[in-house]
């Protein structure tokens, strides 16, 4: 028997230990999960390349709770230790890289814990669940079996131990603070949560198979039964396979497998597979996305090595995508630094910006090989596409060749198509492209009409992000201009020749723009004659695109100006050709013109009639419309 003391530098990081990541104590079984999983892989390497005479088999780790004894043991049955190796790579090696991670860390209370504590750590985490940690274990090579044992102290015990398989295990003594960890519904579920898809199958008890009943049972013969291994890991999950090698089938049961709750079917799979300039593996899937952006539960997963990590992807996939679902597994993520640091990384960087060109270039290719279903899916993915457009540059450019603006006949048209298709009527006299869009096609339906009847296009836009995407669209697109069926500026496109000609004088129209000044709002309204058909509204409200667009973009989020609250502007278009604007201005009797300036006392005449309707249009307006 031999004893010792691990290291001087540091008085005793076991307190240190303990306290680090109040919320990440959960993280050691991830952590001596993946020493057991190494440890395995590094055998069968060596048996591969003829270094280890040993025959590798169908190693499996087993993690076993022994409550009665307050013990958690995790047993693996891959190369092993000499005594002389835990010396080296336990007390040595291991206790100075904790002690390091310790120092660099403690003093960041917890700040981006979502990442620091990650990785690092190692097997000394378990310091922080345990008051004692044995690990009993035998190398491959022909040497007795080391027992070593530490208390928490900087004190160890290293003995020879009577074990005879292959292999090592460890045994935690579980403090009684953290008892939470000799439950089986606890373990199993961290077990789920960072294991599910490590390479060597991962046994945690036993489960009852049926079998099926032998030929010659009776009808009432129970099926019989015999107890397996419950392996708790699918050691092959799909993004490790190479793609030809997976049916459209094959993703999509992976996809349960991830969001075991998930039950509506993703709309399509990107297989991403990078050897350089770094490593990057998953496959990502489009989710059907609804318009109400609900924080989402099932995110992307991120793994290192199949093990997993963290599903807060922020910083390493582009914002937008990180609306996609599925995994991404890569080695070359630093995992042990903060997140502020990872989005600087240059390595990061190139992930990202990878991930955002294969989702671009899937996009183009469902496009190209299926419009019609890419049609089809529009409506569920163009919030991730829009959103993307809007804050990647690289992508917007690269989605001039698949976004899709569909129309409120249901028509879908390239940017560029879009283009062609209305050039001729929809230019105005200062050579402006103007674009006509609806956001709401039954409370817009009248000026959709109006706008058809006049053979123009009117576009359906109805993203909550719809007036930012508009924004960059005009700034990307020199004389173009997004104007919104109901806004006064689709006036710029009827040309002179077009107009009616006024039924009233100079005079009358004077007279008519004072007489409605003095009755409306004009802190609220500006009131504008326009000569139309005698059969047209007599009355339209129309809203400035400018003032409109400015305030949606508040009310998402990121107004241009910092500016205050917008104030609410309307115009009133009064159609000066109809027949009761005329009777308005025919009204000579007091007690009619009284009705007028105050629309409640006002009697059944005509003009009351036109009056209430003004009324009624412009309380619609205290709230948008
Ligand atoms: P890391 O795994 O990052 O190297 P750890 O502190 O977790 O650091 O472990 C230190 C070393 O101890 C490992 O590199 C390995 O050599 C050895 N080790 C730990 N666990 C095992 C195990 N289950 N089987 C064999 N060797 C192990």
């Amino acid at each position: 028997m031999s004893s010792g003391t691990i290291n001087v530098a540091v008085e005793n990081i076991f307190p240190l230990i303990k306290k680090f990541l109040y919320s990440d104590h959960e993280i050691f079984l991830r952590e001596l999960i993946s020493n057991a999983t190494d440890a395995t892989l590094k055998l069968k390497h060596l048996t591969n390349i003829g270094e280890a005479k040993v025959e590798y088999g169908n190693p499996i780790i087993e993690v076993k709770v022994d409550k009665d004894n307050q013990k958690l043991h995790i047993i693996d049955q891959g190369i092993g230790m000499t005594a002389d190796e835990v010396k080296k790579y336990i007390n040595e090696i291991a206790f100075s890289g904790a002690e390091e991670f310790i120092e660099k860390y403690k003093d960041k209370n917890g700040e981006d814990a979502g990442i620091i504590g990650h990785f690092g750590l190692g097997f000394y985490s378990s310091f922080m669940v345990a008051n004692k940690v044995e690990i009993i274990t035998k190398s491959y090579k022909d040497e007795p079996a080391a027992h070593w044992t530490c208390d928490g102290s900087p004190n160890y015990t290293l003995d020879k131990a009577d074990k005879k398989d292959r292999g090592t295990e460890i045994i935690l003594h579980i403090s009684d603070d953290d008892t939470e960890f000799l439950e089986d519904a606890r373990i199993r579920e961290l077990l789920v949560k960072y294991n599910k898809f490590m390479p060597i199958p991962i046994k945690f008890g036993t489960r009852t198979e049926t079998l099926p009943k032998p030929e010659d049972a009776k009808e009432d013969d129970p099926a019989p039964t015999q107890e397996v291994d419950d392996i708790i890991n699918n050691p092959n999950p799909a993004w490790t396979k190479q793609p030809s090698d997976l049916e459209q089938e094959d993703y999509k049961k992976f996809y349960r497998e991830l969001y075991p709750m998930q039950f509506e079917e993703p709309l399509f799979n990107i297989h991403l597979n990078v050897d350089y300039p770094f490593n990057l593996t998953g496959i990502l899937y489009f989710p059907k996305l609804t318009n109400d952006l609900n924080i989402q539960k099932d995110r992307i997963q991120l793994y290192q090595n199949q093990v997993f990590v963290t599903d807060n992807v922020e910083g390493i996939v582009p914002e937008f995508l990180t609306m996609l679902r599925g995994v991404i597994d890569s080695p070359d993520i630093p995992l042990n630094v903060s997140r502020s640091y990872l989005q600087a990384d240059g390595a990061v960087k190139k992930i990202s910006s990878y991930i955002t060109r294969k989702v671009a270039d899937k996009l183009k290719s469902l496009f190209n090989d299926d419009r019609e279903d890419f049609e089809a899916k529009w409506n569920d993915i163009k919030i991730v596409i829009e959103y993307g457009m809007l804050t990647e540059d690289k992508f917007f450019d690269k989605a001039q060749d698949f976004a899709l603006y569909p129309t409120v006949d249901g028509s879908y048209f390239t940017f560029e198509e879009l283009k062609e298709k209305i050039k001729d009527l929809q230019t105005d006299k200062d050579d402006k492209l103007v674009i006509l869009y609806a956001s709401d096609e039954e409370a817009q339906h009248s000026y959709i009409e109006a706008a058809k009847d006049k053979g123009y296009e009117v576009l359906l836009l109805n993203s909550p992000i719809v007036s930012h995407l508009l924004q960059k669209l005009e700034s990307k697109n020199e004389n173009t201009s997004f104007v919104r069926v109901d806004s006064d500026a689709i006036d710029s496109l009827i040309k002179k020749e077009d107009e009616a000609i006024s039924k009233l004088s100079e005079e009358e129209s004077e007279k008519l723009q004072i007489m409605l000044t003095e009755i409306i709002p004009a802190e609220k309204f500006s009131v504008k004659l326009e000569a139309m058909d005698s059969d047209a509204s007599p009355f339209i409200i129309t809203e400035p695109e400018f003032m409109r667009r400015m305030k949606e973009m508040q009310q998402t989020g990121g107004g241009m100006f910092g500016m205050g609250a917008m104030p609410e502007m309307y115009n009133l278009v009064v159609n000066t050709n109809h027949e009761l604007v005329g009777e308005i201005l025919n009204t000579k009797t007091q007690k009619k013109k009284e009705g007028f300036a105050n629309p409640k006392s006002a009697t059944q005449s005509e003009p009351s009639r036109s009056i209430k309707m003004l009324a009624g249009l412009m309380s619609r307006c205290t709230t948008p419309c």
